[in-house]
């Protein structure tokens, strides 16, 4: 049986004392009501890293960061590496958020360089992909996926395959209140592992994560997350409520 996965991106939200807050509360509950076989995962800002690893020392919700330098180390001002993140305690990093490819335009290059770097680090990594809507429009949703995936991550090994988590998460659903129908997701998941099953076989394609993202939110979760291919969520802005985001846990569980 494949891993489950619920993972909250805080994205740019919440000062420190917020933020270890909400850390902390996320924490106590699933200290009291256990997640079972789903794993949680908090993707906080840099800034909340070493506060929240102390926080979720309970081992029972993971940490992330959202993004990490394309360097190892060095001069390079305002960047924070992908060693400094696990040295906070840190698990994971999201790599290749439509954010990041939109607003710092990243590219599939850039996205490989860091998924690398983070991968060598020690940190497992989440790597997102997802069309915009005019693709989708015109029907080449498919297409950009497969380059996205085929030139920021089919270039690791298959070993290296298994510290990756795929986030399938059409643009056009992050933070729109729009969702891909649950028909729309799976089509999509169902179609990531086939591609991954191509280029490194059924094992790895049976045993990836393949988390969706866009707009989830207790009333969807549970819709969504019955396909079979739909391994979980990659959760934004209803990740920064607890009762949400563990409402959407348990829509999982
Ligand atoms: C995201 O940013 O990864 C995301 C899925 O956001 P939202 O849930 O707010 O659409």
């Amino acid at each position: 049986m494949r891993k489950k996965i619920v993972a909250g991106n805080w994205k740019m939200n919440m000062d420190l004392n917020e933020g270890l807050k909400l850390a902390g509360s996320i924490d106590k509950y699933f200290r009291e009501n256990p997640s079972g076989k789903t794993e949680v995962i908090l993707c906080t800002p840099f800034i909340h890293l070493a506060g929240a690893s102390e926080i979720l020392k309970h081992g029972k919700v993971a940490l992330g960061a959202q993004n990490c330098a394309s360097e190892a180390s060095g001069a390079y001002t305002g960047e924070v590496s992908a060693w400094m993140i696990k040295s906070t305690g840190a698990e994971y990093v999201i790599i290749g958020h439509s954010e990041r490819r939109t607003y710092y335009h990243e590219d599939d290059k850039l996205l490989y360089a860091k998924t690398i770097l983070a991968l060598n680090s020690g940190l497992k990594v989440i790597f997102c992909c997802g069309e915009v809507l005019s693709e989708r429009e015109a029907s080449s949703h498919f297409l950009i996926v497969k380059r996205q995936l085929e030139e920021g991550l089919f270039i690791l090994s298959e070993k290296q395959m298994d510290s990756i988590v795929i986030a399938y998460e059409p643009v056009w659903a992050i933070g729109t209140g729009l969702t891909a129908t649950p028909e729309q997701a799976q089509e999509m998941h169902k179609y990531i592992r086939d591609l991954v099953k191509e280029k490194y076989g059924n094992d790895c394609a049976k045993k990836i994560p393949i988390l969706y993202g866009g707009s989830c939110k207790p009333s969807n979760a549970a819709e969504i997350f019955s396909n079979p291919d739909v391994d979980g969520g990659l959760i934004g802005g209803a990740a920064l409520k607890k009762e949400d985001f563990t409402a959407i846990v348990k829509a999982i569980q």
